[in-house]
């Protein structure tokens, strides 16, 4: 039987616009095709796992605030972290969680927090509180050699620089930063995004490319079934034409 070991953090922090929802998916779509999914939770002064032991390490998004108390704990995991990302574990990261894995977050206050610098991108927020991307938002991502329109909800203040190789093009809405081109950060084993929604109930393209990804790393053979995604399809649809044909 194929399995998935997930390690979801600060999910108790870290869960904006029902981020939590995105695991509750991935098991969802395991169980629907008998995968088995399991999902450890780890969060401020947790034993320190082995992150090697993971498929798949899930960050969430938060305000300010709680991106500020979650630092100082996070920076502990930085090398378990990073050797897990180098061995191939997936980093699937939202929005404040997405900031955290750059170099830096720079709030509205301009306090700077320390990301864990996995990758080269850092984080400044518009300092003026009332000008923060805010909206739903349509990206073309390209997924498995597919172009796949992809629908979330952004809220961020934060503007993200110096991302080389973003998940997708802009269609609606901001991205990286105010009525930016781009939005996010992919790399084969990393989609970070500033959709929440959760980004997984809306587009099933995203948690099978994550799901499949990750039964691949024990089983090279192994197909994902074909799930019946009208629903979710057609909901994305309405949204879809009530953005871009106006
Ligand atoms: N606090 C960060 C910002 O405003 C992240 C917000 C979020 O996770 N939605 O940019």
């Amino acid at each position: 039987m194929n399995k998935i070991k997930i390690l979801h953090m600060y999910a108790d922090m870290l869960d904006l616009y029902g981020d939590s929802g995105n695991m509750e998916i991935i098991s969802y779509r395991c169980r629907m095709r008998g995968i088995e999914c399991i999902i450890d939770k780890y969060s401020i002064d947790s034993p320190q796992p082995n992150f090697s032991d993971y498929d798949l390490i899930y960050i969430g998004g938060g305000a300010d605030l709680e991106q500020q108390h979650i630092s100082e704990d996070l920076s502990k995991c930085r090398d378990g972290i990073e050797a897990a990302y180098r061995r191939g574990t997936f980093l699937f990261l939202i929005c404040g969680g997405y900031q955290l894995m750059g170099k830096y977050y720079r709030d509205a206050d301009g306090t700077d927090i320390p990301g864990l610098g996995l990758f080269e991108y850092y984080t400044i927020a518009e300092p003026n509180r009332r000008k923060r991307c805010i909206g739903n938002i349509v990206i073309r991502a390209q997924l498995a050699g597919k172009s796949v329109d992809v629908v979330g909800f952004e809220n961020h203040g934060g503007q993200t620089h110096n991302v080389k190789t973003p998940l997708g093009e802009v269609l609606y809405g901001h991205g990286n930063c105010t009525r930016s081109s781009h939005e996010g950060y992919f790399e084969k084993n990393v989609i970070a995004t500033y959709m929440h929604g959760p980004c997984l109930a809306k587009n099933p393209e995203i948690s099978d490319y994550i799901i499949g990804y990750c039964i691949n790393r024990s089983n090279e053979n192994a197909e994902l079934q074909q799930l019946d995604d009208k629903l979710e399809k057609d909901c994305r649809q309405i949204m879809i034409d009530r953005l871009l044909k106006k």
